[in-house]
C-alpha cells in the first residue's frame, strides 16, 4: 500500500477532528498541521493558514501528497488554485468555486438559475432602495451582507423598524467591501439541519446530518457565535429527506457549478431550513463545518484519506461511506465573554484519565511555559459517543465535570432539541 504525507491547513477544533481521523489511516505516512493548536502539537508546522507562498513552498520540500483546507479564507483567496498551479494535489474547491460561501448573491443566483428550492430575494447596492423594498414587503425579513463576515453577516428582523436600522449596519462601512451589496430575504420558518457532502466536482456522498447550536446561551438565546455545539443524528432526518435534497438541492448544484466551467471539488456544506413546504437552502460553506465536523468524524467509520483523495481524483462514485450507529454530541467550551471580548492565556488542566468514547477536540489552545493555556474564544469541543443522545450527552458534560478551565463559558442544552 502507497503512505501518503499529508498537510491539514488550519487551527482550529475542525482541523483537530480532521487530524485525528487522518492519524487513525493505516495510508498516511506523516501528517502535518499548519498551523495548528495544542491538540495537533505533535504534527505542526508554524504557518499561518493564510500564507499561501509559505505553505506551498513547504508542500513541495516535504513532498507532501495531499493537502486538505479548513477554513474558508484560504480558499477565497485561492490556494487550491495556487497548490495545482504548483503541480500538488489539494482537497478543496478553487477561488471560483469557493465564491459559493464567499459571496451570497453568487450563492443565491446560482441556486435560482439551478432552480434550487431556497428563499426568495432582492439584491440591493442603494440603502434607499433596499429600505424601500422592505417597506413593500414588511417584516420579519433577514437582511445579509454579501460577502465573508465571520457569521456576523446576517440580521434576522422580526420588525420594520429592525429590519430599516439593519441596512444601515450592514451597508454604513463596517463590513467592509462584504457590505457593499445587501441581500433582503424572505423569512423562513422551521428546523434548522446542516448536511456536509464530499465532492468530486461530478458525484457527492452526503456526510451524517447534523445540528448545530449558534447562540451563545441556553434555549438560543444571546448573540450568534461560530457554533456552541453540535449533535449527529437530529430525529428530524429521514432518508427520504435525504434522497430529496441529493436530488433537488445537491447534485442541481454540482451540475450548473461544472456547467460554468468551475467544478465544486471538496466540501459542499448545505445550511437547509426545513420548512412546511420542504426543505430549502440558506447558505452554502464551502468546507467542513465547525462544529459539525466533530461528530461526523466521530461518527465516520470509513478511512477518511481515500475519500478526500479519490475526490481529488474525480473517483467518488467508487466510495462507499460507513457509519457508526452511535449518537454523537460535541459541547464547546469557550472563553468567559466570547463572543465578545475574553482574555487568552487562562490555564486549562484535562483529566489524565477518559471515557475511551469522548475526545477532547481542541480550537483556541496553546502551549505556555509547557501549561496548556486558552488561545482564543472557543477553546475545546468535548466530543462524545453514545447508544442514545441522552448516554452521549451525560458523557460529554461528565468529562467537562473533570476539566480545570476556569469561568469557562458552554451551553448545557446541547442535543435538547433532539431528545424532544
Ligand atoms: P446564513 O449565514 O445565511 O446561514 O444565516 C445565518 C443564520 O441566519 C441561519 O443559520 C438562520 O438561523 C438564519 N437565517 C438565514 N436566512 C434565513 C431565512 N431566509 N429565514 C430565516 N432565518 C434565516
Amino acid at each position: 500500500m502507497k503512505k501518503h504525507r499529508v498537510l491539514i491547513i488550519g487551527s482550529g477544533g475542525r482541523e483537530h477532528a480532521l487530524a485525528w481521523k487522518l492519524a487513525q489511516s493505516p495510508e498516511l505516512e506523516r501528517l502535518y498541521v499548519a498551523p495548528g493548536n495544542a491538540g495537533t502539537e505533535y504534527w505542526n508546522v508554524p504557518i499561518s493558514a493564510q500564507d499561501i507562498g509559505a505553505l506551498v513552498e513547504f508542500a513541495v520540500n516535504e513532498k507532501i501528497d495531499l493537502t486538505v483546507v479548513g477554513p474558508e479564507d484560504p480558499l477565497s483567496i485561492g490556494v487550491v488554485d495556487a497548490f495545482q498551479e504548483a503541480g500538488l494535489r489539494i482537497f478543496g474547491p478553487s477561488k471560483a468555486a469557493a465564491q459559493l460561501e464567499g459571496s451570497k448573491s453568487f450563492a443565491k443566483m446560482i441556486m435560482q438559475s439551478a432552480n434550487i428550492p431556497t428563499a426568495q430575494c432582492q439584491v440591493f447596492e442603494d440603502p434607499i432602495q433596499a429600505k424601500q423594498y422592505i417597506e413593500t414587503i414588511g417584516a420579519p425579513c433577514v437582511l445579509k451582507a454579501d460577502g465573508l463576515a465571520a457569521g456576523k453577516g446576517v440580521i434576522v428582523a422580526m420588525d420594520l423598524i429592525t429590519a430599516l436600522q439593519a441596512v444601515d449596519e450592514i451597508m454604513d462601512g463596517s463590513f467592509g467591501s462584504a457590505g457593499k451589496k445587501l441581500l433582503v430575504e424572505e423569512f423562513l420558518e422551521g428546523q434548522e439541519v446542516s448536511l456536509l457532502c464530499f465532492s468530486d466536482g461530478v458525484t457527492a456522498l452526503p456526510m451524517v446530518p447534523v445540528q448545530d447550536h449558534k447562540r451563545a446561551l441556553d434555549n438560543d438565546l444571546g448573540l450568534n457565535t461560530g457554533g456552541m455545539g453540535t449533535y449527529s443524528p437530529p430525529p428530524i432526518w429521514t432518508t427520504e429527506l435525504e434522497a430529496t435534497v441529493m436530488h433537488d438541492l445537491v447534485l442541481p448544484s454540482l451540475k450548473i457549478m461544472q456547467e460554468q466551467g468551475t467544478p465544486f471539488v471538496g466540501v459542499l456544506f448545505l445550511g437547509l431550513m426545513l420548512t412546511k413546504q420542504g426543505p430549502k437552502l440558506l447558505e452554502y460553506n464551502v468546507r467542513f463545518g465547525d462544529p459539525e465536523t466533530q461528530v461526523v468524524m466521530k461518527r465516520l467509520k470509513s478511512d477518511l484519506l481515500p475519500i478526500l483523495w479519490s475526490c481529488t481524483e474525480t473517483n467518488l462514485s467508487k466510495v462507499q461511506l460507513n457509519w457508526k450507529e452511535e449518537v454523537a454530541v460535541c459541547v464547546v467550551m469557550a472563553a468567559e465573554g466570547y463572543p465578545i471580548t475574553y482574555t487568552k492565556g487562562i490555564p486549562i488542566r484535562l483529566p489524565e484519565e477518559s471515557d475511551p468514547d469522548v475526545v477532547v477536540f481542541h480550537a483556541g489552545t496553546g502551549i505556555n511555559e509547557g501549561q496548556l493555556v486558552s488561545n482564543g474564544g472557543r477553546v475545546l469541543g468535548i466530543t462524545s459517543e453514545g447508544k442514545t443522545l441522552q448516554e452521549a450527552r451525560e458523557k460529554a458534560y461528565s468529562l467537562i465535570n473533570k476539566i480545570d478551565f476556569p469561568k469557562a463559558h458552554f451551553r448545557r442544552d446541547i442535543g435538547v432539541k433532539g431528545l424532544n
